[in-house]
């Protein structure tokens, strides 16, 4: 008989998990490994919430497995290391993303694309190479192997930049990938949330104009004097729309809900480049005429490598990049939940753990 979540490892952990597609939250027993030759071990203080977390308790994209803790913006401080571990040590300030494990042989492994591996191994709702379960950073504690670590710079504080190690990631890779980095480029950033603020951040950072496209009119004045937007666009208003046609050189989609394409592509010039990171359970369609008729194009991207990320992460603390977070205790999650339905948060939820997350 297989054993038990709590039973699994030698090393009790405790956290908050979904038992089914209902999307509830509450207190979950489990363990964690031993901390191996090549992990660092970790005590979690602050998990981000992305909508991915929200898409996977609620079962939106069909591949979730319950019990499931969900959390991949993960940041605290280094308790323990494995003999083999050279980079870390004990105290020191760290953070995990969405990975936690690849096959380290295959091509994308070996040019740093772990992102890409086709045995990649995902921080929760995977099966890792032992056979159990990952389970997230709504928790106390982290054991991952020492290549998916993330150093967290001194002046990154942990609370406002564990957010960056997925929705920072997540946009900062297709915008070097694509060539939407360049001083004096258009780009386009839809969606105003946890991705999108920090989107709004990265580009205007690498110098270029940018332009949010929102159904919230209500984020508009913040956009521009808060985030440093160069202009907003409410994508419900034709007029609106219509006098930016062709304006952009670039968009980074960041929607989790069906929307429509084609009005993008419209905002994009000739050559113009529409990257999807958004992963709606109702995947837009991909008019083609308009594709046709400027050479456009587009792409996808999934988070990034952990080489990228380090690289991202270094950049954000160099240029003050952190996100907009209010801070929430455990026991709110599930509210957070709703409201990160309807869009209501500026701009990022993150739990504090070490502050809250307690034991019944
Ligand atoms: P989020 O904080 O909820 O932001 C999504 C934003 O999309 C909302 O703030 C809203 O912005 C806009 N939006 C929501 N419903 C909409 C609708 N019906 N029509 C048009 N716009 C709508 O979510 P997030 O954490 O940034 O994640 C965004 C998406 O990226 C999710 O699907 C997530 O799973 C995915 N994701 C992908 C990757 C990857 O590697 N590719 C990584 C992380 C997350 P406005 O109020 O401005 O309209
Ligand atoms: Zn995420």
């Amino acid at each position: 008989m297989s054993k038990s979540p709590e039973q699994e490892h030698p090393i009790k952990a405790f956290g908050w998990a979904a038992r089914d597609s209902s999307g509830v939250l509450s207190p979950f027993q489990f363990s964690r490994r031993a901390t191996g030759d090549e992990d660092v071990k970790f005590k979690v203080l602050y998990c981000g919430v992305c909508h991915s977390d929200l898409h996977c308790v609620k079962n939106e994209w069909g591949i979730s497995n319950y019990p499931l803790l969900p959390g991949h913006e993960v940041a605290g401080e280094v308790t323990e290391v494995g003999s083999k571990v050279t980079k870390f040590k004990v105290g020191d300030r760290v953070g995990v993303g969405c990975i936690v494990g690849g096959c380290h042989s295959c091509e994308n492994c070996n040019n740093d694309l772990e992102n890409y591996c086709p045995q990649s191994v995902q921080t929760y709702n995977s099966i890792h190479f032992d056979g159990t379960m990952t389970y997230g950073g709504y928790s106390d504690i982290m054991v991952a192997h020492q290549r998916y670590i993330v150093r967290m710079p001194e002046n990154m504080p942990l609370d406002a930049g564990a957010p960056l190690l997925c929705a920072g990631i997540t946009v900062y890779s297709p915008l070097k990938y694509y060539g939407l980095c360049n001083p004096g480029m258009h780009l386009g950033v839809v969606g105003l949330g946890g991705l999108g603020h920090v989107a709004v951040k990265f580009g205007k950072a690498f110098g270029m104009k940018v332009t949010v496209i929102s159904t919230s009119p209500n984020k508009k004045q913040e956009a521009i004097e808060r985030l440093g937007a160069d202009a907003f666009l409410v994508s419900v208003d034709q007029e609106q729309m219509q006098a930016a046609t062709g304006t952009m050189d670039g968009i980074i989609d960041t929607v989790s809900a069906e929307h429509a394409l084609a009005p993008l592509i419209g905002l994009v010039k000739t050559h113009g480049k529409i990257v999807c990171v958004g992963a709606p359970e109702i995947p837009p369609q991909l008019p083609v005429f308009p594709l046709l008729m400027g050479r456009k194009m587009v792409g996808g991207s999934l988070i990034g490598g952990m080489k990228e990320t380090q690289e991202m992460i270094d950049f954000a603390a160099k240029h003050g990049i952190t996100a907009d977070i209010e801070v929430i205790p455990m026991d709110y999650i599930n509210t957070a939940m709703d409201r990160l339905v309807k869009a209501d948060v500026k701009y990022r939820f993150v739990i504090d753990i070490a502050n809250s997350l307690t034991q019944a």
